[in-house]
C-alpha cells in the first residue's frame, strides 16, 4: 500500500496502549510486529542480556511475520502482553523510514547537506533514545532495498543512518525504549521519499576497505573477519546458505556479548554485496541467521581453542 503525501497518523495513537496502537498501525494497512518489550528496570523482555533490548522481534521470521489481521494482532499480544510494537516497512506498508541515531547521525547531516541533499521534514517518530525515525511515503513503482551507514543516491557512507525498506521494521510509538522512555509521533505529516534518493544507485563500499573499530572483542573480532573472510570466498551457489551460517555462529557470540549486532550485520553486509547479492535479501538472510545464533548465545572459551585471538578474550 502507498502512502499519499498529506496523510496523517490518528491524533491519539501516541497516548493510547501498545495493543491499542497496533491495532491503528493494522487497520491503517501497516503491517505490525511484536518486539521485544522492556522491563522498568531497563531489561529487555527477552531476559537475556542481548545488545538490542526492546528492539528485536519477538519471532523468528521478524518483519516477514508482520499483520495487518486484528486477530492475529489481538491473539500476540494477548500472549505477549508486555511487548513492543514494530511496523514493516517498504513494499509491506508502502513507508520507507530513514533511522537517524544521534549523535553520530548528525555529522552524517552535515554530510547530506554538504552534498546539497536535505530530509525533507515528514512524520516523524522519537525513540526515546537519542534516534529520530523519518517516515516517507514510498513513491509508487519504486522499489528500494534496506541499507546500514549509507543512503540511495549519495555515494558518501552515512554512519548513524540506515534506510528501513523491504523486510525491515522500525519499533513504533508507543513502544519503550531501553531508556525507559516511551517512543511518541512527533511531526505527523508525512512526506514524498526526498527525489534525491531516487537519483542514482548506491554504491557499496568495499569489503577490503572494512575495518573493525570498537563493537567487538579480540574473541569476537578474530571470529568476525574469519566468517567475512568465507563468506567472501563464497561461489554462486552456496552464498546464501553460507551467509545465513556465518551470521549464525557471528549471532551466537553477539548473543554472547562477544560482538555487538550492529558489528556484525555492518561487516557481513560489506562481505555479501562483494560477493554479488542483492542487499535487502542478504540483509535479510543476516538477520535470520544472527537472530537463530543469538537464541543459542556463546562466549569465548575458557583458555581458547579455534583460531587465535590477538588478546585474552573478554570475561563478561
Ligand atoms: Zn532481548
Amino acid at each position: 500500500m502507498v502512502r499519499s503525501p498529506g496523510w496523517e497518523p490518528p491524533r491519539a495513537i501516541g497516548s493510547r496502549s501498545v495493543l491499542d496502537a497496533a491495532r491503528s498501525y493494522g487497520a491503517e494497512g501497516w503491517p505490525v510486529l511484536p518486539v521485544a518489550g522492556v522491563s522498568s528496570t531497563g531489561e529487555c523482555g527477552c531476559g537475556r542480556s542481548c545488545e538490542g533490548p526492546g528492539k528485536h522481534p519477538l519471532f523468528r521470521h521478524g518483519a516477514h511475520e508482520a499483520t495487518t489481521d486484528p486477530v492475529l494482532i489481538e491473539e500476540w499480544w494477548r500472549r505477549s502482553p508486555g511487548a513492543n510494537v514494530g511496523i514493516a516497512t517498504g513494499a509491506a506498508s508502502g513507508l520507507i523510514v530513514v533511522d537517524l541515531d544521534l549523535p553520530k547521525g548528525g555529522e552524517s547531516l552535515q554530510t547530506l547537506v554538504a552534498a546539497g541533499h536535505q530530509l525533507a521534514p515528514t512524520l516523524t517518530s522519537r525513540t526515546g533514545g537519542r534516534g529520530l525515525h523519518l517516515f516517507y511515503a514510498q513513491p509508487s513503482g519504486i522499489a528500494m532495498p534496506s541499507s546500514v551507514g549509507r543512503l540511495p543516491g549519495l555515494a558518501q557512507a552515512l554512519p548513524g543512518i540506515d534506510l528501513r525498506s523491504d523486510s525491515g521494521y522500525v519499533v513504533a510509538p508507543p513502544s519503550i525504549h531501553a531508556s525507559g522512555r516511551r517512543y511518541r509521533w512527533d511531526r505527523r505529516r508525512i512526506a514524498e521519499l526526498p527525489s534525491w534518493m531516487l537519483s542514482r544507485p548506491m554504491v557499496p563500499t568495499p569489503a577490503t576497505n572494512f575495518c573493525l573499530t570498537g563493537g567487538a572483542s579480540a574473541y569476537g573480532a578474530a571470529a568476525l573477519s574469519r566468517e567475512l573472510e568465507a563468506v567472501r570466498g563464497l561461489d554462486v551457489v552456496q552464498r546464501n546458505d553460507g551467509l545465513h551460517r556465518a551470521a549464525f555462529c557471528l549471532g551466537r557470540l553477539v548473543g554472547g556479548g562477544e560482538l555487538t549486532e550492529a558489528l556484525v550485520l555492518e561487516t557481513l553486509l560489506c562481505g555479501a554485496l562483494a560477493v554479488g547479492l542483492g542487499e535487502s535479501e542478504a540483509a535479510a538472510t543476516i538477520r535470520s541467521g544472527m537472530r537463530a545464533g543469538m537464541a543459542v548465545p556463546r562466549r569465548a572459551p575458557e583458555g581458547n581453542s579455534g583460531w587465535q585471538p590477538l588478546h585474552k578474550p573478554r570475561r563478561r
